[in-house]
């Protein structure tokens, strides 16, 4: 019979929780394998305001480049409009939320 290792590391030791994992879960019962995250509205908007960074990014970075590169978009599909631009599109088509 197999189960899930914990997936946890250790602050100290930089080791690999050895503990079983919840079923269907990546943590054992001691890093959070029970947690069903933010529940309310107010907690789950803390957690957004918190924890926004993945590699380099922040929401704001990302919805300020969304933004740009509609605009871009916008500004190709005239030019070709005009026949300014020919060819293969450098930009592509936003996607629509
Ligand atoms: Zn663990």
């Amino acid at each position: 019979m197999t189960c899930t290792q914990c997936n946890a590391l250790s602050k100290r030791t930089r080791l690999r929780c050895q503990a079983p994992a919840i079923k269907g879960k990546t943590k054992c019962k001691n890093h959070g394998g029970r947690s069903t995250g933010s529940r309310t509205p107010e907690g789950k908007a803390r957690q957004i305001e918190a924890n926004t960074i993945h590699g380099r990014e922040t929401r704001a970075i990302r919805e300020e480049r969304s933004a740009k590169l509609a605009e871009l978009y916008e500004i190709e599909k005239e030019m070709r409009s005009m026949g300014m631009v020919e060819g293969s599109w450098v930009s592509r088509k936003p996607p629509s939320r």
